[in-house]
């Protein structure tokens, strides 16, 4: 009898990890469950079990997530399948943002990954299997939106370590996935999880315009349901080669599809130049 598939997400508290958890225990998956508050995840979903470990861990500590990734190991005995989900959108113009708050972003978003990656190879190496999710951003894709490049950049930076990442643990049998969501309707855009600039500059009127939509308008209206994120992303953890690209959402869709034009257009538009640098 094959046994179930174990799941690790992180960022499990709330959002579209938190809807991802809970389907995977419906559809009798066992799932870790990294958060920053257990206290949260454990009255949500209850205490550890059989098939339920939520593990209190700071994502941008190498230590504890490797603390993390062991007790995991030892509660299951193998982790089938990891979703770097944690993050968050730090708004602001390149010139607005602060060393630290720049930093702090790619930290969580970059950094907090790439220690989960590092520590869970390993085990996924010598099992040679697994999946890994990176959630990115359609932001990871396009960064043509005023106020949001630090975000963008974080999640530019995802697309390329999964690309790459992909390449390395294939001949391991692991596959690694870069998602780009579009717009979800989570607490992503709400108080308390995105984050505005400490010192904001009023010249910048595009950003200061674009925060206040996204802060107003389009929080709690993005067009699409995280119940049906966590759907395709259970969907694609069967497929036999899932694939190095996953972009969510029509609106996404729409904005990837832009991209490739965009890029096509310069690449082909400044051709004579591109092809003028060989000896
Ligand atoms: P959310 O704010 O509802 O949930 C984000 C999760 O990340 C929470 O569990 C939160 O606790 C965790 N997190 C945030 N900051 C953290 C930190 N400093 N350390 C550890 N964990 C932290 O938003 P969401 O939409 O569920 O976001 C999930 C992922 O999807 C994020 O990586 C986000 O960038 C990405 N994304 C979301 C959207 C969207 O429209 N919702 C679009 C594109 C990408």
């Amino acid at each position: 009898m094959e046994t179930r598939k174990v799941w690790l997400v992180t960022g499990a508290s709330k959002g579209l990890g938190l809807t991802l958890i809970k389907k995977l225990l419906q559809e009798n998956y066992c799932v870790v469950a990294t958060t920053r508050s257990a206290k949260s995840l454990i009255e949500e979903i209850g205490n550890a079990s059989g098939v339920f470990l939520p593990i209190e861990v700071n994502l941008t500590d190498n230590s504890e997530v490797k603390a993390a990734v062991e007790k995991s190991m030892a509660h299951f005995g193998k982790i089938d399948v990891v979703v770097n989900n944690a993050g968050y959108g730090q708004i602001g113009t390149l010139e607005e943002l602060s060393d630290e708050e720049a930093r702090t972003n790619f930290d969580v978003n970059v950094f907090g990954s790439l220690n989960v990656i590092r520590n869970v190879m390993p085990y996924l190496r010598k099992q040679k299997s697994g999946t890994i999710f990176n959630i990115s951003s359609v932001g990871g894709l396009f960064g043509g939106f005023s106020g949001f490049g630090i975000y963008c950049a974080t999640k530019f930076a995802v697309a390329g370590f999964t690309e790459a990442l992909a390449e390395e643990v294939k001949a391991f049998g692991v596959s690694a996935t870069v998602v780009y969501p579009g717009y979800f309707r989570t607490d992503f855009l709400a108080n308390g999880s995105v984050k505005i600039p400490n010192l904001a500059i009023e010249e910048y009127e595009d950003a200061r315009q674009s925060e206040t939509a996204h802060l107003n308008s389009i929080n709690g209206n993005q067009p699409n349901d995280p119940e049906k994120a966590a759907d395709v992303l259970i969907a694609i953890s069967k497929e036999d080669t899932p694939p190095v690209h996953l972009v969510l959402g029509s609106d996404a869709y729409d904005m990837a599809k832009n991209k490739a034009d965009l890029l096509n257009k310069d690449i082909e538009q400044w051709k004579s130049y591109t092809l003028s640098t060989g000896f």
